[in-house]
This record gives C-alpha cells, sequence and structure tokens, in this order.
C-alpha cells in the first residue's frame, strides 16, 4: 500500500529534516533517511541501523515502502537491460540500462502511457493513465542500481526518454532531478540529465529559467509543419519555427547544445529534400541532430530507412555545416523501442 498522506520516496532531503523536526525528532534523522533511501537502496526501514528501533517500526507502521519491483529484467547480448516495473498500484512502466565506453545510463519513464499521440510511437498507444511522482522517476534509477551493482558499476546519466513526455509532468521531474543531483541522492551532475520533449514549447522556455544546465532532446522528426503535423500531433498546438525559437532561447540561457533526434522512416521523412530542409531549418544554429535507425512497431506501418539511405541523409546534413550522428542501435532483440514491453503486458494482462 503506497502512502498517501507522506510520500516518502518524493521528498528532498531538507523535507526529509523538516518533517523529522515538525515531528519532534532530531533533523538528522531525516538527512540519514534520505542517504539510506537513495545512496544506501535500502528496501526497507529495518535497514536503517543508525535509527533506534522505535524509529524503524513508526515509520514502517505509518509510512510503509513501496519500492519498484521489477517484473521482468530482459538482457540483450549488447549488455542492454530492459527492466518492466510494477509500480504500487499495479501499473507498468519501462526502464532500460545501456552500457556505453564511459559506463552505465538509465532510460527513465516520466508517465505512466501518453497522450501526445506520436505516430510512430508505441508508447502513444496507451494513453496516459497517470504522471510518476518524483520518488516513482527516482525508483527507476534505484532499480538499475541495484541491477549492475554485482559489476561495481553506477548509474551516471539519465534520460528522461521513456514512456511519457517529462515536460507534462514538470513539477515531478524537477523534483527528480534535484534529488538525484543531491550528494546524499545519486550525486549527478545537471550535465548528466537529458530531458527529451516532443515539443512543448511553454515548458521549454521555462525549463530555461531553471538554472539547470540539463541537456534537452528534442524530437524533431519532420522537417516542415506539414509532415511533422501528420506524425506528431503536438504540432498543431506548436509550429517548427516556435519550437526552434524556444530552442535558440534555451541555448542563449543555458549554454547547452539542443540535441534534434530524427527518426528515419522509410519514404516518409528520409529524402535528400528533408534533409536539405532539415540543414536549412537549423543553419547558423550551433546544435546536434542525431539520427535515429527506426525500430519497427507492429502496430504501426513505417517501415525503418535502409542503412544507405540514412548515411545519405547523415552526409547531406553534415555538408551543410550540421553536426549529425547515427545513434548506435542497441538492445533491438529485446523490444528496447520505447512502450513495446508495457504494451505487450497490458495486452496480456488485458481480459
Ligand atoms: S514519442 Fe514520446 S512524446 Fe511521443 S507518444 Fe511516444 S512517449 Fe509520448
Amino acid at each position: 500500500m503506497k502512502n498517501q498522506v507522506w510520500d516518502v520516496l518524493s521528498q528532498s532531503k531538507d523535507e526529509m529534516t523538516a518533517w523529522m523536526k515538525a515531528q519532534g525528532l532530531p533533523g538528522y534523522r531525516g538527512t540519514q533517511l534520505f542517504e539510506a533511501l537513495w545512496r544506501h537502496r535500502v528496501k526497507d526501514y529495518e535497514e536503517i541501523t543508525s535509527w533506534p528501533k522505535a524509529l524503524r517500526e513508526n515509520m514502517t507502521n505509518q509510512f510503509p515502502l513501496y519500492r519498484l519491483q521489477a517484473e521482468t529484467v530482459q538482457r540483450g547480448h549488447d549488455g542492454t537491460l530492459k527492466i518492466l516495473g510494477r509500480l504500487y498500484d499495479g501499473q507498468h512502466i519501462e526502464t532500460v540500462v545501456l552500457p556505453h565506453d564511459y559506463g552505465y545510463s538509465v532510460c527513465v519513464s516520466s508517465q505512466v502511457g501518453c497522450n501526445m499521440g506520436c505516430k510512430f510511437c508505441a508508447s502513444g498507444l496507451l494513453k496516459r493513465t497517470r504522471n510518476l511522482s518524483a520518488g516513482e522517476i527516482l525508483d527507476q534509477v534505484r532499480l538499475a542500481n541495484d541491477l549492475i551493482a554485482d559489476q561495481g558499476a553506477v548509474i551516471s546519466r539519465v534520460d528522461l526518454m521513456g514512456i511519457g513526455e517529462p515536460l507534462d509532468n514538470y513539477e515531478n521531474v524537477m523534483q527528480f532531478i534535484q534529488i538525484a543531483h543531491d550528494p546524499l541522492g545519486f550525486n549527478l551532475s545537471y550535465r548528466h540529465f537529458t530531458i527529451s520533449t516532443s515539443g512543448l514549447v511553454p515548458d521549454i522556455y521555462r525549463l530555461a529559467q531553471e538554472g539547470m544546465p540539463i541537456t534537452l532532446a528534442v524530437s524533431l522528426h519532420a522537417p516542415t509543419d506539414d509532415l511533422r503535423r501528420q506524425l506528431m500531433p503536438i504540432n498543431k498546438a506548436y509550429p517548427v519555427h516556435q519550437l526552434i525559437e524556444a530552442c535558440k532561447d534555451y541555448f542563449h540561457k543555458t549554454g547547452r547544445r539542443v540535441s534534434f533526434e530524427y527518426a528515419l522512416l522509410a519514404g516518409i521523412n528520409d529524402s535528400n529534400q528533408h534533409a536539405e530542409q532539415l540543414a536549412n531549418l537549423l543553419k547558423g544554429f550551433s546544435c546536434h541532430v542525431n539520427l535515429i535507425p527506426w525500430n519497427p512497431v507492429p502496430e504501426h506501418p513505417f517501415q525503418p530507412s535502409s542503412k544507405k539511405r540514412v548515411e545519405e541523409f547523415q552526409r547531406i546534413v553534415q555538408d551543410r555545416g550540421i553536426s549529425c550522428t547515427i545513434r548506435k542501435e542497441m538492445g533491438q532483440e529485446i523490444e528496447a523501442a520505447c512502450g513495446q514491453l508495457r504494451r505487450r503486458e497490458e495486452e496480456l494482462l488485458s481480459p
């Protein structure tokens, strides 16, 4: 049962300290709790041996902890881990752990389902049920750390690129980042977070004001309004030129180069003309384009572009002075396209 009165996992260190004081307890008990939850990754209060027995029992009775359960963990040949997590209310989310030269990153979900309706995305097929709390996002990083602990490794980068639109769950995502950044939390520098957005323009301006140099990754996927509207309904509210202006503002305020994600769909957005339009759109803007070989989703009609087409697209964009790379395909054999695993689970569970 989740505690509805005080969501322990979503509290910052200062909030825990203040709460302990309000209970007539020393404030440092709050710091101990915070450190135990995130740095030591305890599963229940009984593991906090620096606490008196009575406090451990009181907390267990009044504020039982529910920690994210790994319902399944799929392991790819390349070391990718795909976790289907079960939340306190039985809902499912996906979390992906990716190995790199520098260590491990984790791709976390920010919502149960997603309302953005991008036409190529498996997550968008299941509408948003609810937002994740800050604690539920944090617990994905904790679970990822648990799963790689036997290698003596820790998560060093976090991408908010899983299920959901992070900027549609703004406050909880900000709280998540603050707690994960805390030296007694996961001690992650702001620069090691990436927020991926479908293009919620007002929230991009808001994020730029936060004073946190987070990397912004914008799902662009089309260089013109006509095409982007067809692929991403959000473009009806915030057309391409408004989106690019917001991204330029983000760069000027944070000094962080914006990354544009572009999934290549055969015969849809991958022609030479599209590449030229994309380069023209981004001309003069210090940004980066990340081309994504698309993972097919059975329910969608799109096909991935050929390797040759992807390389030609990259060449055209690069020749026009725009930094452009092709994302390494990882975890394909374990359905690493966002939302596929959760969708499979929901289908199995539905009557
Ligand atoms: S691509 Fe992202 S924003 Fe679009 S539907 Fe999928 S999860 Fe939502």
